[in-house]
């Protein structure tokens, strides 16, 4: 009787791991057996063999091998708590007590316009982007007007309703017991970002954040943005003008790249030695109407899921 492939794969997998690393002799079997995570019902996967393929590799290669890349917002973020949405970046600056009623107005009329463009299945990356360029200019126009304090963004944070999935400690304090790099690329805002990361305790020396940063005057007051825009759709751009921070993981040619936007997929583009990419996508709204395209573009997507179970179960056999 010929072997599925799939058992050979394992086994030889197995047998290298067992080779190389003698504490990792199980590590190359079926997600489903040896990872009960995969088997959650908000794990959608297109292709398991690809999977099983790709996450046999990362094993093969640990930590040394390994780097993250993965977006901020509804990604590292919750999406909702408890039935609540959770606000992103850009939300807890709009929901503060340092933006006049007006503005707030303004903002939220801005979101109601643009995000459902943002999310829209039936629109292309290339009809989305005017829209979104148009979004960022209104609502940080907005933000300048507002004249915004820098030393107020601590408690600002602290104040507002957001929310780091569940198991975040986990999944940042192992990267950074392993020394693996992780690279956060949001189209957020990389102040209120880094002040979020910091209250949580896990802004780790391996953590890199790119973002739109703020620009402030001599007496801390907001009066621009540094760089050039990051949006959801321009990430491929942003990701380029980073090759020199890829350039010095060059020995890091496997990556695990976290996401929950269309946009999101280009994070990558700016490393060109990769041997294996993992791509998970939170699915976290119109779930209906996106699903179909998430599962032929992430290899694993979880839909609806306010976890990093699935993340942090990866990395437990990896690392
Ligand atoms: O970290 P990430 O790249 O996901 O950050 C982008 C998110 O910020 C988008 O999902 C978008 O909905 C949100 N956004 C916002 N308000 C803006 C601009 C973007 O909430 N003015
Ligand atoms: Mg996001």
């Amino acid at each position: 009787m010929r072997l599925p492939w799939l058992w050979v794969l394992l086994v030889t997998s197995a047998v290298t791991v067992r080779q190389s690393e003698g504490l990792k002799r199980e590590a190359c079997l079926l997600p489903s057996t040896q990872m009960p995570e995969f088997e959650k019902s908000t794990v959608h996967i297109k292709d398991p063999e690809r999977v099983e393929e790709i996450i046999c590799s990362l094993i093969k290669g640990g930590a040394a091998k390994l780097q993250i890349i993965t977006d901020f917002d509804m990604t590292l973020s919750r999406f909702s708590n408890n039935g609540k949405r959770c606000p992103t970046c850009h939300n807890i600056i709009d929901n503060c007590k340092l933006v006049t009623e007006e503005c707030r107005k303004k903002l939220l009329q801005l979101k109601e316009t643009y995000y459902p463009i943002e999310i829209d299945p039936n629109l292309t990356i290339e009809e989305k982007f005017p829209f979104m360029v148009e979004w960022y200019f209104k609502s940080h126009t907005l933000l300048i007007e507002q004249r915004l304090q820098k030393d107020k963004l601590p408690e600002v944070v602290r104040e507002s309703d957001v929310c780091l999935r569940e198991g975040y400690e986990q999944f940042f304090d192992k990267l950074q017991e392993h020394s693996v790099p992780m690279f956060i690329f949001s189209a957020g805002l990389g102040d209120v970002l880094e002040e979020i990361i910091r209250q949580a305790g896990v802004y780790h020396p391996n953590v890199k954040v790119v973002s739109n940063f703020m620009d402030f005057d001599d007496k801390g007051v907001l009066k621009g943005f540094k760089g050039e825009l990051i949006h959801v759709y321009n990430k491929h751009d942003g990701a380029l003008k980073n090759t020199e921070y890829f350039k010095q993981l060059k020995d890091n040619c496997n990556i695990i790249l976290l996401g929950d936007s269309m946009g999101d997929l280009n994070m990558a583009d700016g490393v060109s030695n990769v041997e294996n990419i993992l791509k998970i996508g939170f699915l976290n709204d119109k779930v209906d109407e996106r699903l179909e395209k998430y599962l032929d573009s992430y290899d694993i997507v979880l839909v609806k899921d306010e976890t990093m179970e699935v993340p942090n179960s990866i990395l437990q056999k990896i690392l």
